[in-house]
């Protein structure tokens, strides 16, 4: 008896052309996940992957938390692999499910009721050629199972847990079933820029653009010594954390206190955030397009602040010619705080900070820009040039997924 791991993936891309490249992908992005936890071998069949490690202490429930940050991924589960023999298959049920009950897996356990444990065993037959259908497989095991421990009662309709038998060339029995976040593998969907200031939308947009297959680059803007060196670390922390689901981001760094401070001193305050907005989403595009990204990605939400507005949105859009994609576009704060929970990133979003738009800030923030007026106070900037400067003194940064503690 062997233990593996059995990973389900999503359907609906699987049709057509891509399916062999999105399997593939998902192959590899797995492999890199696990990368460090010892040899595995990975196998794709009949629209499932297998993992099975190659040595006999495997730490499977790190690879599990990892498995979890790997989009493509639907569910998987803790599988033991046995010989298509009933006698075989009805002997290792037993061991199987002793050892679940004795991990406590069930609630029941856990607060001391002496109550029976109710199961049920559900059976696909993929191997004709064995001698029984699936029913009386079912039934054989479940038999089985409760003469030998009499804690469990069968229980078809509300069971507490189902033994799955898969019976194909080998026999796939298991019980639990880990979802996780689906989505499609990084790397499918292309690459694109991700504005990442320190707050907390910016990385909840980055992760839901990577779940849907975007590999993520991130840029910062850093308004030195406006904005500390702390707020620099925390923007790298947050591209490490994120990096756990995406692989690996290249994050740019630009100096943007030069290009603050002229329009700070040429612009009429009303305008202050939008023109850096404006000025923000040229220099991304640039980077963007020179990089290999084909979109920008920002944390923006509708009416969230001044700067978006329908109207500020509009006159920042016009500033470039890429698609920019605001996933959160239309979700609450707290909708976006749950996700910051859930994908570990908020802890860090909410450590104090100075983003360069809130230490240049107006007090009465145009939430109605026009175009025109916008681009008449640009003219008076010398911008084309302090963007080229920007870019040129702009620091990347290449951070790869590291896992601490596990
Ligand atoms: P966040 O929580 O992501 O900081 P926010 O609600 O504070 O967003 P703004 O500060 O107006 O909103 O920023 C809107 C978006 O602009 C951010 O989500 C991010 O994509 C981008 N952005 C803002 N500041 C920076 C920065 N210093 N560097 C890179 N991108 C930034
Ligand atoms: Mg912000």
């Amino acid at each position: 008896m062997k233990k593996i791991i059995l990973v389900r993936y999503g359907e609906i891309i699987l049709k057509g052309q891509n399916r062999p490249v999105f399997e593939a992908k998902l192959a590899n992005n797995i492999k890199w996940a696990l990368y460090g936890l010892g040899g595995i071998n990975v196998t794709r069949s009949q629209g499932r992957i297998y993992i099975e490690p190659l040595k006999e202490d495997y730490d499977f429930d790190a690879a599990f938390k990892r498995l979890k940050k790997v989009f493509g991924i639907v569910s998987f589960s803790p599988v033991w692999e046995v010989g298509s023999d009933i006698d075989e298959i009805k002997k290792h049920s037993v061991d199987i499910v002793k050892d679940m009950l004795e991990r406590g897996v069930f609630q029941k356990q856990k607060t001391g009721e002496r109550q029976k444990v109710k199961f049920k065993v559900e059976t696909k037959r993929g191997n004709k050629r064995f001698p029984m259908k699936s029913p009386e497989i079912s039934a054989e095991i479940g038999g089985y199972l409760l003469g030998n421990i009499p804690l469990l009662t069968v229980d078809v309709n509300d069971p507490d847990f189902i033994l799955y038998v898969e019976v194909r060339e080998h026999t796939y029995i298991y019980s639990e079933i880990i979802p996780a976040n689906g989505g499609l593998p990084v790397g499918t969907s292309g690459k694109a820029l991700l504005l990442l200031s320190g707050g907390i939308d910016s990385p909840v947009a980055g992760w839901m653009m990577a779940k849907r297959g975007i590999e993520i680059d991130a840029i910062h803007f850093h308004s030195y010594p406006y904005t500390s060196e702390r707020a620099k670390e925390k923007v790298i922390e947050l591209a490490r954390i994120l990096s756990e689901y995406c692989q690996k981001i290249n994050l740019y760094i630009v100096p943007f206190t030069e290009i603050q401070l002229a329009i700070n001193d040429n612009c009429p305050h009303e305008q202050l955030t939008i023109i850096m907005r404006r000025a923000m989403m040229k220099i991304a595009e640039q980077i963007a397009k020179s990089t290999g990204s084909l979109a920008l990605i920002t944390g923006e939400s509708l009416g969230q602040v001044a700067s978006q507005t329908i109207q500020s949105l509009a006159v920042t859009n016009a500033a470039v010619e890429m698609p920019v994609f605001r996933p959160l576009i239309g979700m609450d704060k707290n909708e976006v705080i749950d996700i910051a929970r859930r994908i570990d990133t908020y802890e860090t979003s909410i450590l104090p900070y100075e983003d360069c738009c809130t230490v240049f800030v107006a007090k009465h923030p145009n939430t109605r820009p026009q175009l025109k007026k916008i681009q008449d106070s640009e003219s008076k900037l010398n911008l084309d040039e302090m963007i080229k400067t920007a870019i040129e003194n702009t620091e990347k940064i290449e951070i790869t997924r590291k896992y601490t503690g596990n």
